[in-house]
C-alpha cells in the first residue's frame, strides 16, 4: 500500500516547524527519521495533509554535558548514540539499550525524539529514559516546558506531547558514584520488538541498594516503573526479599495479550527478568561511573 496524498514542507528552523505546526493543528505531523511514521502512512494508520520534516535542523542533533546532565538533541539518530563517547560514558543503560532498537538500517535513520514521541510501549528508549528518571524538553507556541519522562508516556502511541508541539531535547541525569545498570529482552530474534523487557538504573553501596529503579517495557501500555522495587532498597537483599519484591511486581504488572505472548506467559518472563537484574547488579564487578 502506498501513503495517501499529502503535502510536504521542510522547517528551516525550529520557529518555523512551530509556526507551520499552529498554522494545520491536528492535520500536521512532524517527520523526523521516518521510521515509525513512513510505515504508518503507508499502511493507512495514519493520513496526515502535511509533514513538517524536521530532518534539517542541526539545532536538534547532538549530544553535550552540561553540568549534571548529558543533553540529547531530538534528532540524534541511534546510530549516533551508540558512536557518542559521551552517552557510553555517563548514560551507560542508553547506549547499551540502543543496540536492540531494531536494525543498523533503521538506526541510521531513526532519531531518539521520534522513539520517544512515537511512545510505543514495546520500545527500549522510553524505559530508559524513565529508568534513568530522565527530563524530556518540548517546546511549543507557549515556549518551553520540561516534563519528567515518567509523566510523558501516558498509554499506547500518547504522551503529552500537543500536536502544535515540538520534543526538543531530553535531558539525562549523569551516573552519580555507585551507579550501575541492567539492560535485557526477550525477543525472539535480535532485532525483533521485545515480547518483554527491563532497564534498570541502581546505585549500590556496600552492597545495598541506595536508590533501584526498574522499568520493563512491552508489559503494559507504557513504561511501567516497579514501585515495589523500594522493598529492595536500603536492606540487605535476601532470597526472601527479592521473592517477597516479585509477588508485589505481579501485583502491579497488568501486561498485554498481543500476537508475541499472553499476559501469563509475560508475568513468568518479569519475574525472570527481576531476579536476573536484582542478581546481576549485585555480584556487577564494574560500576558505570568507573
Ligand atoms: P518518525 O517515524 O519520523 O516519527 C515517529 C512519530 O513521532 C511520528 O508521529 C512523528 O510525528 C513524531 N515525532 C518525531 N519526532 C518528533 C519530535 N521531535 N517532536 C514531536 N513529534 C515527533 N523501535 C524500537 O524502539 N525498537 C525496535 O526494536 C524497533 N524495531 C523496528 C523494526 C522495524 C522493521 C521498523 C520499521 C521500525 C522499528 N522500530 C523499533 C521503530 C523505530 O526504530 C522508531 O520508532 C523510530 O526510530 C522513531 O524515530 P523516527 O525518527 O524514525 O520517527
Amino acid at each position: 500500500m502506498k501513503a495517501a496524498a499529502f503535502a510536504y514542507a521542510r522547517a528551516t528552523s525550529v520557529v518555523n516547524a512551530l509556526d507551520l505546526l499552529a498554522a494545520h493543528g491536528e492535520k500536521a505531523k512532524v517527520l523526523a527519521g521516518g521510521q515509525s511514521l513512513m510505515p504508518a502512512m503507508n499502511l493507512r494508520l495514519v493520513s496526515p495533509d502535511i509533514l513538517v520534516d524536521i530532518c534539517g535542523l542541526a539545532e536538534l542533533r547532538g549530544v553535550a554535558v552540561r553540568g549534571d546532565w548529558l543533553v540529547i538533541g531530538a534528532l540524534t539518530r541511534h546510530a549516533e548514540l551508540q558512536q557518542s563517547g559521551d552517552v557510553a560514558r555517563h548514560a551507560r543503560l542508553l547506549w547499551e539499550a540502543v543496540a536492540h532498537v531494531a536494525h543498523p538500517a533503521i538506526r541510521n535513520r531513526g532519531t531518539i525524539g521520534g522513539s520517544l514521541a512515537q511512545a510505543d510501549p514495546a520500545s527500549e528508549l522510553p524505559a530508559c529514559m524513565v529508568a534513568l528518571g530522565a527530563t524530556i524538553v518540548i517546546r511549543g507556541p507557549g515556549g518551553e516546558r520540561r516534563i519528567a519522562a515518567i509523566e510523558f508516556f501516558k498509554g499506547i502511541y500518547e504522551t503529552a506531547l500537543l500536536p502544535q508541539e515540538l520534543l526538543v531535547a531530553v535531558e539525562v541525569p549523569i551516573a552519580i558514584a555507585g551507579s550501575t545498570h541492567f539492560f535485557q529482552e526477550l525477543a525472539r530474534r535480535h532485532g525483533d520488538y521485545a515480547i518483554i523487557g527491563l532497564a534498570a538504573h541502581a546505585v549500590v553501596e556496600d552492597c545495598r541498594f541506595a536508590d533501584l529503579r526498574l522499568c520493563f517495557f512491552a508489559a503494559g501500555d507504557r513504561p511501567v516503573l516497579v514501585r515495589s522495587a523500594r522493598k529492595l532498597v536500603d536492606r540487605i537483599v535476601t532470597s526472601a526479599a527479592v521473592t517477597e519484591t516479585v509477588a508485589a511486581l505481579l501485583e502491579e504488572l497488568d501486561p498485554l495479550e498481543d500476537q508475541q505472548a499472553s499476559p501469563a506467559l509475560r508475568r513468568h518472563l518479569a519475574n525472570v527478568l527481576l531476579r536476573r537484574c536484582v542478581a546481576t547488579l549485585l555480584s556487577r564487578p564494574e560500576l558505570d561511573t568507573g
